[in-house]
């Protein structure tokens, strides 16, 4: 364990404890935990392996512990690592326990005082010197659209030799979409017809290298619906992944660029179409709130961040919704559903569209597995959940899957192909997009 000397110790702890003093766990939003157990069966970590110490309840029970000067152990670490993140239990919680703010809390001060082993820090250190720079994924995508067109990945995953060398490798592998070809963007996208509001969209670091698709129907969607679309050159990450690692310094330095970048393109709101990059940018100005250059810009931002389902219901619906005759299951984005509360919304805007019949999945409150790197680090517990989630997809019957996040997007369609099961996958945007364009469901993988 290492010591922080400029991060001081909080007075009157019987000793140094888990945790220094810079912005540890809160002792009053511990209180608030009245250990009732609501939380344990939306939790899946706990439906995983029904340890006490691996639900919401026994985490909050550990923090305590640091707090009243339990040293940070190996196993304390591991039982907030295994944590998804997924914030189940913030919505199950009839006590309202800012879970959220808890695991955060914890997670940075778990980055700043725990030393990892070095294979977990050489494994986290590449995924963060890769995943949030747009620039290096896109050098990956060439090489990457090569193997995929090679027929390699079958000969790959037949073998198992990946998955026996290099587990956390092979996850990566398996996750990858199959890439499409990248269609630009422009950095100013005027409304069809009457003007009804300004916008900024984030094209986000996966999503907008992986998922270049979806942030193009993100834009005639907008468009169609009245919006003045402008895509900031300047933008970069959104600081998610960093934030929900505890990756505290470097997630401030992503959340002041986009700040900037957003607030010097003039615009009304800010549009998000990742459930996991819209949930951190709401948080901006709890993240900035030491910074006195930046406190106030944050609140500023924070209050113009919207999921673009919630600013296409605000706004209201004027393009004409052609039908699409297909069976929908709609997956909740745990970052949209418990992180932001946007669960109406996204329902609503498919209902409009007719021909199309809503579904909803069993167990829907429950993670697939995915939550931003958790899968990568944890592959084997997130296999499971992810073969949970595609047996209840299937369940549906649906012909199409849609939610809103490229983790899941991913995470999910390696996890349906595994047990062979045959669905289209869209984005939420991606099925108005269809619809407002007049194209078949065969336009979104749906099979005919
Ligand atoms: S539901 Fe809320 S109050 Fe009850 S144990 Fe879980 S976190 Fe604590
Ligand atoms: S965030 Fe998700 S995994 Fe973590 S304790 Fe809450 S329900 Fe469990």
């Amino acid at each position: 364990m290492t010591t922080t000397p400029e991060r001081p110790v909080e007075l009157g702890m019987p000793g140094r404890g888990a945790f220094d003093g810079d912005h540890p766990p809160s002792k009053e939003l511990i209180s608030d935990c009245v250990h009732c157990g609501f939380c344990l069966t939306t939790c899946p970590t706990y439906t995983l392996w029904g340890e006490e110490m691996d639900s919401p309840r026994g985490r909050i029970y550990l923090m305590k512990s640091g707090l009243e000067g339990e040293p940070m152990t190996d196993s304390m670490v591991q039982h907030f690592d295994a944590c998804l993140g997924c914030m189940a239990c913030v919505t199950a919680c009839p006590s309202g326990v800012q879970y959220d703010k808890l695991i955060e809390a914890t997670r940075a001060q778990v980055e700043r005082n725990h030393d990892r082993s070095p294979g977990d820090r050489a494994l986290r250190n590449a995924i963060f010197a890769l995943f949030p720079y747009k620039r290096r994924l896109r050098a990956l995508r060439g090489p990457l659209r090569l193997y995929q067109r090679s027929g390699l990945p079958k000969v790959v995953r037949r073998s198992g030799l990946l998955e026996r060398l290099a587990p956390k490798l092979a996850v990566m592998e398996s996750l990858a979409p199959p890439l499409e070809k990248r269609e630009p963007i422009p950095a100013r996208t005027p409304a069809t017809g009457t003007r009804r509001a300004v916008v900024g969209l984030l094209t986000g670091c996966v999503q907008g290298e992986f998922f270049p698709g979806v942030n193009a129907a993100t834009v005639r969607v907008l468009a169609a619906e009245g919006c003045d679309v402008i895509v900031p050159q300047s933008q970069g990450c959104c600081g998610a992944l960093s934030v929900h690692n505890g990756r505290d310094d470097e997630a401030k330095r992503f959340a002041r660029r986009t700040v900037e970048a957003f607030e010097s393109a003039g615009v009304d709101w800010v549009v998000v179409n990742a459930a996991g990059c819209g949930s951190s940018m709401k948080e901006y100005a709890d993240l900035l709130a030491d910074d006195p250059a930046y406190a106030e810009r944050a609140r500023a931002f924070t209050d113009k961040v919207r999921d673009v389902s919630e600013i296409l219901a605000e706004l209201g619906t004027v393009a004409t919704r052609h039908p699409l005759e297909v069976t929908v299951a709609y997956h909740d984005a745990c970052h949209l559903a418990h992180a932001q509360g946007v669960r109406a919304q996204p329902r609503a805007l498919l209902q409009e569209i007719p021909g199309l019949q809503l579904r909803e999945i069993p167990e829907a409150a429950i993670c697939c597995g995915s939550a931003g790197i958790w899968n990568v680090l944890n592959p084997e517990p997130a296999r499971e959940l992810g073969d949970r989630k595609a047996a209840n997809i299937a369940s549906t019957g649906a012909a199409l899957l849609v939610t809103a996040n490229p983790g899941c997007l991913m995470q999910v369609a390696s996890s349906l192909q595994r047990r062979g099961t045959d669905i289209g996958m869209a984005h939420t945007v991606e099925v108005l997009d269809a619809s407002i364009r007049g194209l078949p469901v065969s336009a979104l993988g749906v099979s005919t």
